[in-house]
């Protein structure tokens, strides 16, 4: 009997890591581009009021690269994603020539499911950081052959053709046989295999004013089969069009994508109230725009607003907390610590 309970317990360890029922899951959302000012307009603009009012813990991250103030979301996304500074449009791989370990790779041999959600395609520089490494964020072929080999169990992203429209003629989509790739969010929802992927578009998704999918949807989907596994799980969301609303100098296209991603923190903030042991991290990589409201109409709340750059910037960007360890994340300090809070949830 004490035999059979010591192989239980060990090999029980070997082949599930360190998760057990009371682990703690990790939402990280990550608004691309998404400042200060950019909440502040998107908020005034949806009626004076954000989900991100729903935080109890807010911190500030600096989000400047190894080379330069002024980051991109390579080298930022790659700071959360492995925690380690690097150069612009580098992905996964320090400015030492190391390639550490990802929170989502640390989370899965700890037994955790694993989930990536972009409104951008899957294999941009934000979600890539998670999975891949690479020299330049551009190498998109190459970006899909390590997604395709990935320890990722559900997605949902745009890029398709990175997958089945290739220079070296593989099709990964067929390689990908643990997979089922489906084509609309409701076959994600039939689905009953154990790993999922969603293409929602051959290349770049739409704008959401543009009738692309809902980002809540996707994250309501994806929740609901991380609720089946029974198991803790690490997922990363990003609203990715943010930024691109900021280098075009497009406040509308800015405020329709924050609104967009601002429904989905509230559907993660609604999924916690039944499951308080999940931990939701909200930020942004860096600024776009350089973004200001130098004046507006107090009658109507309404904001005008200045871009200074169609670029990003290198100001400081807000990092919302909720759940267990939240108050870990209030402060000022580094993008890369924000990988070391969650790594200290991931071994508590
Ligand atoms: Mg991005
Ligand atoms: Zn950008």
């Amino acid at each position: 009997m004490r035999l059979y309970l010591f192989f239980v317990i060990v090999l029980g360890g070997l082949f599930f890591g360190k998760a057990q029922e009371n682990s703690t899951n990790i939402i990280l959302m990550i608004g691309d581009g998404m400042g200060l000012t950019q909440i502040t307009a998107g908020m005034y603009f949806n009626g004076n009021k954000t989900s991100l009012e729903g935080f109890t813990s807010i911190g500030l991250s600096k989000t400047h690269s190894s080379n330069s103030l002024v980051t991109d979301s390579a080298a930022s996304g790659t700071a959360m994603a492995v925690g380690v500074k690097t150069l612009n449009g580098v992905v996964g791989i320090s400015y030492k020539n190391k390639t550490p370990k990802s929170i989502l790779e640390i989370s899965k041999e700890q037994g955790y499911q694993t989930a990536l959600i972009a409104t951008s395609s899957i294999v941009h520089a934000t979600p890539a950081s998670f999975y891949a490494d690479v020299v330049s964020r551009k190498e998109y072929e190459k970006i899909a052959l390590q997604m395709s080999t990935s320890v990722v169990d559900y997605f949902i992203g745009g890029g398709k053709k990175y997958f089945n429209d290739r220079e070296d003629n593989r099709n990964l989509i067929k390689e990908m046989s643990d997979y089922d790739i489906v084509s609309s969010l409701s076959k994600f929802d039939n689905s009953t295999a154990s790993k999922i992927g969603h293409f929602t578009n051959r290349d770049e998704p739409n704008k959401i004013v543009d009738g692309r999918l809902p980002l809540k949807d996707a994250v309501q989907s994806v929740l609901s089969k991380l609720d089946r596994d029974q198991k803790p799980f690490f997922m990363m969301v990003e609203g990715s069009q943010i930024d691109w609303g900021g280098h075009a100098n497009e406040i509308n296209y800015v405020i329709s994508e924050f609104k967009d991603f601002d429904a989905a923190v509230q559907t993660v903030l609604d999924y916690t109230i039944d499951h308080p042991n999940t931990l939701v991290i909200v930020t942004a990589d860096h600024e776009t725009g350089g973004l200001t409201i130098p004046k507006g109409n107090i009658k109507k709340m309404r904001p005008s607003v200045d871009f200074s750059t169609v670029g990003h910037t290198a100001s400081m960007v807000p990092v919302f907390a909720k759940g267990p360890s939240a108050d870990t994340f209030s402060g000022i300090y580094d993008n890369t610590l924000i990988f070391t809070k969650m790594l200290n949830v991931l071994n508590e």
